[in-house]
């Protein structure tokens, strides 16, 4: 299957008063055409500096960067700014998890749903506008007409991340990224979005990077799973194989941790104890050691390398689930 985006030894450090700060550790991550992989870990793992990385948009003079970054047959990590710009739009585009703090409080929904028709297809205003209309109407918004006249702050939640949806695919990207796209919502309005994700994936033949701390999000709404943890990629998996027979002990870890529909009320959530490892001190042996509850002297002294089963389920564990310990 032909890759679509191709990330290959990505490493990224970010120089800071306390020493170099590693956020993303050797990550090779393949998002096969028309597909949808999930980017699971917690708040601090990497996903985000990863897939924003990934996208050409982490700046600045303290970044630290290598490894190589393909997209459609381009190397994003070999060109310039603006060349990388040039890939937005049409080539990719990004939803983000707060759409109030995305959207321009002071621009009616309108001017900001046209502003890329304009700018990257050179459309007139009044066929910019029109066609805003539609994709007020793709992305399931009623009253489409009387919307675009909106501004953002009159929106729900919900609404608001549709419109930011109508956005990031005016341009017909080839890649959406969503980052949390959901985590803002309620659980309801949750499931409606992802839903509809799902369906313009389908209808418009995107492929997508869903990132999510949340492990029962990807599930239904991804074919592969990439799990991360202190900035590696742990595990990776297609997504039915990954719940069928995970193998890694901190995907397990985050499985356990996400409520059930029959837990009695009142009763405890399940959390991984202890805390992510400091960024700046990763330390020689398996990163997860301190929390894993199937940790073994040669998980704290040496670093597990990345192991592949015959189906392509790669993991990064010296006693992976399933094993004999
Ligand atoms: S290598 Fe050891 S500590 Fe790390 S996840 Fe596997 S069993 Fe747990």
């Amino acid at each position: 299957m032909s890759s679509l985006l191709s990330v290959k030894g990505m490493n990224i450090n970010f120089d800071t008063s306390r020493g170099l700060l590693e956020a993303v550790r050797n990550v090779d991550l393949e998002i096969p055409a028309g597909m949808s992989v999930g980017v699971v870990g917690e708040s601090g793992s990497g996903k985000t500096v990863m897939c924003r990385a990934a996208m050409g948009l982490l700046q600045g003079s303290n970044v630290k960067r290598s490894g190589k970054v393909v997209f459609d047959g381009r190397e994003l990590t070999a060109m310039s700014k603006s060349e990388v710009r040039e890939q937005f739009g049409s080539g990719m585009a990004m939803i983000f998890q707060d759409p109030m703090t995305a959207l321009n409080p002071v621009r009616r929904i309108g001017s900001q749903v046209s502003e890329g028709l304009r700018v990257r297809l050179g459309m007139s205003k009044k066929d910019a506008l029109a066609r805003s209309k539609e994709l007020l109407e793709l992305v399931r918004i009623p009253n489409a007409a009387a919307v675009l006249k909106l501004f953002p702050f009159q929106l729900s939640g919900g609404m608001r991340q549709r419109v930011m949806i109508a956005i990031a695919i005016s341009c017909s990207p080839k890649l959406l990224f969503a980052d949390e796209p959901t985590t803002a919502l309620d659980v309801t309005v949750q499931a409606q979005i992802l839903q509809l994700l799902r369906e313009l994936r389908e209808d418009l033949k995107m492929s997508m990077v869903l990132v999510t701390h949340d492990l029962g999000v990807v599930a239904g709404n991804t074919d592969y799973v990439a799990v991360m943890y202190a900035g590696e990629v742990v595990e990776f998996a297609e997504t039915k194989k990954l719940f069928a027979d995970m193998r890694m002990p901190y995907t397990e870890a985050l499985l356990e941790s996400i409520p059930t529909i029959d837990q009695k009320s009142g009763a405890r959530l399940a959390v991984i104890a202890g805390r992510l490892p400091d960024p700046t001190d990763r330390g020689a042996g398996c990163s997860f050691a301190p929390r894993c509850k199937y940790a073994q002297d040669k998980c704290r002294n040496e670093h597990p390398e990345l192991k592949q089963d015959p189906d392509g389920h790669l993991y990064r564990c010296w006693f992976p689930i399933g094993e004999a310990k």
